[in-house]
């Protein structure tokens, strides 16, 4: 392990903050109190800070020396809607809202990296320090983006980081191509005709509609889908009928499908509309469907997934680098940035063993031992994109 120095002394410290943050969680574009504390440590590290990005996101800035260069690298404020029961000293303090994503762990190492680049002084040109609200399904990732983050804040390239519980400690793990999937929702309302259930030939029963729909989409994946390309569907709610002997009028199903591909994405909804109209069409109801797609899959380029390699080896060890992990299907609204710019999303090793609480787990809390780890990856990472000359 090849701690930066500056980052080692600052561990103390960063553990504070991280206990802070993890105590007072705030949720989707709520991020008040914690943007202000983001703003309020740039501020006194010397950067120049921008705020009220997508609401609550801002932005530090740190220039050194006479190089144009400049990258980005991101980090995510918010929290989710859990009740905690970890149990440690820090638990949230706000019933109902837990950083149960180690967004808090996330925040805390971005600020720790720009106070020791800023104590260093060995860049040339500039870093952009984003820290962006609502990463948790409301997309404030593709907010600052449409605002325009990136013409006012020009930059090469843009660099994410995820803790990852389910890899040790001391290691990271990050890959060109697809490292998470796309997220995309659905509803389908199937209207029948409600009846008494002992009559069931005076009307048109949606849940048989349901049922039928139920175990049609799971063929889009098995039938439709090359057996080599990814995705899934998945059924989450049904939602009919009140009682024992009423057929009702309505079934609602909702939903999520994952994809890496934007023709397989294309394929998941091209055919659950055909299944959706064709079994409605097959019990003589009808039927809508509803299909959003929320987060893009997040795709890291070929050039920048070395250059986080590069850094994160110098960190943590060849050994310790795994440079072709199995994606996941989760997602990750780092996505619309990578959209829009160049960039790496690399995962972080925060597991200590295979009782380790998953993210979103309402026993979760951010491994303090990575917190280091992560800060001298992006530290190591900025000055090896930007460096000055020696
Ligand atoms: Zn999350
Ligand atoms: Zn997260």
């Amino acid at each position: 392990m090849n701690l930066v120095p500056e980052v080692a002394a600052l561990d103390p410290e960063l553990r504070g903050w991280r206990h802070h943050l993890h105590a007072h969680p705030e949720t989707a574009f709520e991020e008040k109190a914690t943007a202000a504390f983001v703003a309020e440590r740039l501020a006194q590290m010397g950067l120049e800070v921008h705020t009220g990005l997508a609401g609550t996101g801002v932005v530090g800035v740190l220039r050194h020396g006479t190089s144009r260069a400049a990258i980005g690298l991101r980090a995510d404020l918010d929290a989710l809607h859990i009740h905690e029961q970890s149990g440690v000293p820090h638990s949230s303090r706000n019933e109902g809202r837990m950083h149960a994503c180690g967004h808090d762990g996330h925040t805390t190492m971005l600020l720790g990296a720009a106070k020791a680049l800023a104590q260093r002084k060995r860049i040339d040109g500039t870093v952009y320090f984003v820290f962006q609200p609502a990463e948790e399904n409301e997309g404030g990732g593709r907010v600052m983006v449409e605002e325009g983050m990136f013409d006012r804040f020009p930059m090469s390239a843009v660099y994410g980081m995820h803790n990852w519980p389910s890899a040790p400690v001391g290691t990271m793990a990050m890959r060109a191509g697809p490292l998470m999937g796309a997220f995309d929702i659905f509803e389908i309302v199937a209207t029948g005709k409600g009846a008494h259930a002992a009559m069931p030939y005076q009307g048109k029963d949606p849940m048989l509609f349901a049922s039928h729909a139920i175990g049609a989409l799971q063929t889009i994946v098995s039938r439709n889908l090359h057996p080599l390309d990814a995705g899934v569907v998945s059924v989450t709610q049904v939602h009919a009928g009140d009682t024992w002997n009423v057929i009702p009028n309505q079934v609602v199903l909702r939903g999520t499908a994952r994809s890496f591909k934007r023709d397989v994405q294309d394929t998941i909804e091209r055919r659950m509309r055909t299944i959706v109209d064709g079994i409605a069409a097959t019990f003589e109801m009808t039927a809508t469907l509803r299909y959003e797609r929320r987060y893009p899959a997040t795709v890291n380029t070929d050039t920048e997934t070395g250059h986080a390699i590069a850094a994160a080896t110098a960190v943590v060890g060849r050994d310790h680098v795994d440079t072709d992990p199995m994606p996941s299907m989760g997602s990750e609204d780092f996505a619309f940035m990578l959209q829009a710019k160049p960039g790496c999303y690399v995962w972080l090793g925060t597991g200590t063993g295979p009782e380790t609480p998953s993210l979103h787990n309402p026993r979760y809390d951010f491994n303090d031992d990575a917190i280091a780890i992560g800060t001298s990856y992006w530290v190591t990472l900025a000055e090896q994109q930007l460096p000055a000359a020696r």
